[in-house]
């Protein structure tokens, strides 16, 4: 087991009951002290990564969800597209889930995710999720008058309600192949701070910050609360929270990228089998080939010897 792995089980919550968010430091590096071994392992994590995406497709018979959440500026992103790296695109989607639309508000909160299930074969990856229902909806309790529930369904148990439905639905998707994991990469407030200010300096990164994510910091201890409340409801075996620390990018990522390897290689997943039947199709299928090959040799020949004699029987003529 490579140390990026081991560092992933280490953040991985087993023990929903008894976690709590400070006993996570966000600037921890685990067992790497720099970020030469850690790029290192994970060029390696995406190498076999790609590998084993081919074979999740090929065998078409598991899903892999992949749950992103964090404060801004954690580096959702930045992990995402270099976890990602290698993967093919035609196996892999993302969904970034933003305040949600009028359609969506007319359906219940799962609805939308649902909708972006990714098929068997494939790698899903929720760039946000239905944990913000749980986050920003509970932080900000005016966002739940927006949603249109009748006013008698929403009572002080509402958040209670919402951890059981999210695990009725995470076990439903489990019990059909849905292979689920997810990731809180957890930032400190001072590095939240320092990365936001980079932001402001670097004019490529201006786009990416607005007053508004500047405002969200005065909300930081109630987005705590609400991130270890929700892991210790919904962390669960089959669809486990990491807890990754965010301070230092590489080793988010190199913790991220290892959790995903360790899952697949669990899956023990395997080209498909080929029975008699298809073996002797694709013995057929070469047979057609080599002979299309000999066939092209042999028409080649016949035209060049008709273009020879052709030649020569214009330069006999000439000479007559
Ligand atoms: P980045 O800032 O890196 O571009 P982002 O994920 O923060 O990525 P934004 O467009 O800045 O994208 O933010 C999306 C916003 O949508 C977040 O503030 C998030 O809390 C909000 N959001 C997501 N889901 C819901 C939801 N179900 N209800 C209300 N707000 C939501
Ligand atoms: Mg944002």
């Amino acid at each position: 087991m490579r140390r990026g792995a081991r560092d992933a089980d280490r953040y991985r919550v087993d023990d929903p009951n008894s976690f709590r968010l400070k006993h996570i430091d966000p600037a921890d590096t685990g067992s790497f002290r720099g970020k030469d071994k850690a790029e290192k392992e994970l060029a390696a994590g995406t190498a076999q990564l790609s590998e084993f995406q081919d074979k999740l497709y090929a065998q078409d018979r598991w899903a892999l969800l992949l749950v992103f959440q964090a404060m801004d500026a954690a580096g959702k992103d930045g992990t995402i597209k270099h976890v990602m790296s290698g993967v093919n695109p035609q196996g892999c989607e993302v969904h970034s889930f933003k305040a949600p639309s009028p359609e969506e508000l007319d359906h219940d909160f799962l609805w939308r995710s649902m909708k972006a299930m990714p098929e068997r074969g494939r790698i899903g990856i929720f760039n946000r999720s239905h944990y913000e229902e749980v986050l920003v909806v509970r932080v900000h309790r005016e966002i739940l008058a927006t949603q249109k529930i009748p006013s008698h369904l929403v009572t002080p148990d509402i958040w209670r309600q919402r951890f059981d439905d999210i695990n009725a639905f995470e076990h439903y998707l489990t019990r059909n192949g849905v292979v689920i994991r997810k990731f809180f990469l957890y930032v400190s407030r001072e590095e939240q701070r320092r990365r936001f200010l980079e932001r402001l300096e670097q004019p490529e990164k201006n786009w990416k910050f607005s007053l508004a994510d500047a405002k969200e910091r005065e909300h930081w201890d109630d987005y705590m609360a609400a991130y270890e409340d929700m892991i210790r409801h919904t962390s669960a075996p089959h669809a486990p929270w990491y807890v990754v620390p965010a301070d230092h990018k590489w080793f988010t990522r190199v913790v991220v990228a290892e959790a995903i390897v360790e899952t697949l290689k669990g899956l023990q997943l395997a080209y498909p089998r080929v029975d008699a039947t298809k073996r002797k199709e694709l013995q057929e299928v070469r047979r057609v080939l080599e002979n299309e090959a000999a066939m092209q040799r042999k028409k080649t020949a016949r035209t060049k010897g008709d273009a020879r004699k052709t030649a020569a029987r214009s330069s006999r003529r000439k000479k007559a």
